[in-house]
């Protein structure tokens, strides 16, 4: 139903997989952006995790927005996957230059240097706008938010109200700290962990307002409906989940590219096993996701993230 009342959004955050060596502390590969060659790095999270979302919401008939950090379009590789994504009808959002987890504490010029160049490339590869930003691992500051607003983004969608992630981020930080190999992720604000859980205008330091989108979470519970979340709960857990979802008001679905990168298939480094969806086979992933995005185009009205903001 079209016009359903209920509102939901897709969306593949795509993380380079030496992003995640950067989140569990492994060193030597790309340990971090100074000196960073993006045209070398291993492209599978675009050159195979990107083609299957785009077969996926084919499939399920819906238009999705893809967060990309725009260093990556270094390679030439990666530049085809975006047109592929552009030619679908996908929306594109700007995910920062480089991914550096803590964006938030940069300085206000370096902040701007981030999504200022983000912007740009990412207007010259696709020739639109790009209205949009998620922040890296989801961490905002006001002066970041400002920064978003200030190059001329209309939106942010980086906001998880979702209390059991965040506890269980800051406790991995901690652990990692601990073993001696600092994580490059930084907790976010406990205020932000109870914030508002459907679309908002949340205020900026210079008095102007920004929309947000907050990434979805189940009412009251606030369980996370992100892509990690579905695929290792798998199909049972989708389905004791589903009656809830149904009258979900807002769901705004965040997956990553390598959800759909198979572990065994694609051949990929064991230290990847260090998330919790790289156990599970491709083929349990595509289905479960599927199977979800079937319903959810049955049961919500499934825009992308650029046309919700203009509602709110
Ligand atoms: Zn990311």
């Amino acid at each position: 139903m079209a016009d359903s009342v209920l509102r939901a959004a897709v969306n593949v955050d795509i993380d380079g997989l030496y992003l995640y060596d950067r989140i569990h502390g492994h060193t030597g590969s790309a340990g971090n952006a100074a000196g960073f060659d993006a045209a070398a790095h291993d492209p599978r999270a675009w050159t195979r995790g990107v083609p299957r979302f785009l077969d996926l919401f084919a499939r399920a008939g819906v238009a999705g927005t893809f967060f990309v950090v725009a260093q990556d379009l270094d390679h030439a590789d990666v530049r085809a996957v975006l047109r592929d994504a552009v030619a679908a009808g996908h929306e594109i959002g700007s995910h920062s230059l480089t991914h550096p987890y803590d964006l938030s504490r940069l300085s206000a010029e370096a902040q701007r240097t981030e999504l200022f160049a983000a912007r740009e490339r990412l207007r010259d590869a696709t020739g639109q706008a790009v209205s949009g930003f998620r922040a890296p691992g989801y961490v905002l500051s006001p002066m970041l938010l400002q920064t978003v607003a200030d190059v001329g983004h209309a939106w942010d969608s980086s906001r998880f109200p979702c209390p059991a992630y965040q506890a269980a981020k800051a406790a991995a930080i901690g652990l990692y700290r601990a073993t001696g190999k600092p994580s490059g992720s930084i907790p976010e604000a406990p205020g932000v962990w109870l914030g508002p859980r459907t679309p908002y205008r949340e205020r900026l330091p210079d008095g102007r307002d920004i929309v947000e989108l907050p990434i979805g979470v189940l009412p009251g519970v606030r369980w996370p409906v992100i892509g990690t979340s579905v695929i290792v709960a798998g199909e049972l857990g989708r389905l004791a989940m589903q009656p809830v979802l149904d009258r979900t008001d807002w769901v705004n679905f965040e997956l990553h590219a390598i959800d759909l990168l198979d572990h065994a298939g694609d051949e990929l480094p064991a230290r990847l096993l260090a998330q919790p969806d790289q156990r599970v086979p491709l083929r349990s992933k595509w289905k479960v996701l599927l199977r979800m995005l079937e319903r959810l185009a049955a049961t919500h009205s499934v825009r992308t993230l650029g046309q919700w903001a203009q509602t709110v």
